[in-house]
């Protein structure tokens, strides 16, 4: 069999692989990297005629958003992704058709019914249930964020595991990822490849959390934590209204601002897929933690009742690479009595990533903006950090081989290279497995 990079290899952003074996080929995720500009798989147009599978590992972009792209040229692919993984991509595939759209006037690269068109033909495939896609192949759980999946594919004796992005702890909505699956050949995210990235308990982070926020709220300022819409999101909304209801944060409006609102309706929807304690919330005491009082939307495009009084406003892009964060940044970054809080992985290049490394001037619709407001970042990751990532390396039953993709940095082969052949693959390098 062979395995190509397109994306994916030494960055994280447009994960795209194609694994192959004579006629029969099966490519993995197909993703765009979001950034000032973006970038796409370097696989050449006429290639994709010949895709004959896509499966989709999650809905982020980096692992979805070239999907539309391939049903623009014409390539009519079968397309695997579980429930929530579709639902979720409909809400990020509009999003960013719109979004490219806008920029592209005139020659817009794919429109908004190839963006239809994927979520008709997509096929839904539950966890554990194995489907032909040229190989055999199964999803089982990952544990990122709704629907998220690790792959299995089987050809004959050989077994390849590809991780996509994998959480390795409980979480207020999911259950970690499924371990101790029998692979000879692992394709691994690792996010958090170097030595420093050991993240701290989710409780920790949290206390973190709380402090901040009480301290600004008794100053009388604003917080915003720039989130993805879809994972961290939904998680930090959950853990603000448990911390909020049981005293530990004061009483105030959480808004919630992008397409995180739409994200969470999606989650409401698929929470079958969320681990027990939710379900049991929605099912015994009809007390819907994604519907909370707490919660609240802007009540108008101008968003003054956002602005009026101190509140907690969690809201899209992540990474400052546009939404309403941007809004709500030029309205608030002058005054030291507000708190801005991060709480994703902020690649390089992106204003995220500058902000937190001190720069105190940010453009924000061409304007310049100077930030006097508190800037804070917790570690709440939805990805598994480095030690994680050995454990779950270890987990893996009759492992020889491994791939260390989706990460800047991969210092994690010098702890696993005495047990295993490691690969750090490069972008359009095909590998014999
Ligand atoms: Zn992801
Ligand atoms: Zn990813």
């Amino acid at each position: 069999m062979r395995l190509t990079f397109y994306g994916g290899a030494q960055e994280v952003g447009r994960v795209c692989m194609l694994l192959e074996e004579g006629p029969k080929n099966l490519m993995l995720d197909c993703g765009i990297k979001l950034g000032e500009t973006t970038e796409y798989p370097l696989i050449h147009e006429d290639e994709l005629l010949r895709i004959r599978n896509i499966s989709v590992s999650h809905a982020h972009l980096d692992h979805s958003g070239y999907l539309p792209h391939v049903y623009s040229k014409k390539a009519r692919p079968k397309i695997f992704m579980t429930k929530p993984t579709r639902d979720l991509i409909g809400v990020l595939l509009s999003d960013y058709q719109r979004i490219q759209a806008a920029k592209h006037e005139g020659k817009k690269l794919f429109g908004s019914k190839d963006v239809d068109d994927v979520m008709r033909d997509a096929r839904i495939i539950e966890y554990l249930e194995p489907f032909q896609a040229d190989f055999k192949v199964q999803f089982h759980s990952a544990g990122h964020i709704m629907g998220s999946a690790m792959t299995m594919i089987e050809n004959g004796p050989k077994k390849i595991l590809f991780s996509g992005d994998i959480c390795m702890r409980k979480t207020r909505v999911l259950d970690p990822c499924e371990r101790g699956l029998s692979a000879e050949t692992l394709i691994v995210e690792n996010t958090y490849g170097t030595k420093e990235d050991i993240l701290p308990s989710y409780r920790e982070s949290y206390q973190k959390m709380i402090s901040i926020i009480k301290e600004t709220v008794d100053k009388g300022g604003h917080i915003i934590i720039p989130s993805f819409a879809v994972g961290r999101a939904q998680e930090v909304l959950l853990a603000l209204d448990d911390y909020m209801r049981s005293g530990a944060i004061p009483p105030m409006k959480i808004f919630m601002d992008g397409m995180i609102g739409k994200a969470m309706k999606i989650y409401r929807h698929n929470a079958i897929y969320a681990n027990d304690d939710i379900k049991k919330r929605i099912l015994m005491s009809e007390d819907d933690p994604f519907k909370s009082p707490n919660f609240h939307h802007p009540r108008s495009k101008t968003r003054e009742d956002v602005l009026k009084e101190p509140c907690i406003i969690v809201t899209t892009s992540g990474m400052l690479s546009g939404g309403p964060v941007l809004f709500y940044l030029e309205k608030l970054a002058h005054d030291p009595r507000n708190a801005i809080i991060f709480v994703g992985y902020q690649a390089e290049g992106t204003t995220g990533n500058k902000v937190l490394q001190n720069e105190k001037k940010i453009q924000i619709y061409g304007k310049e903006v100077e930030l006097k407001l508190r800037i804070e970042s917790i570690r709440l990751s939805g990805h598994a950090d480095f030690n994680e990532l050995i454990q779950y390396i270890r987990s893996v039953k009759g492992l020889k081989r491994v791939f260390l993709m989706h990460g800047e940095k991969s210092e994690l082969k010098d702890s696993i290279d005495k047990d295993y052949d490691v690969i750090v693959p490069r972008q359009l390098e095909t590998y014999a497995i």
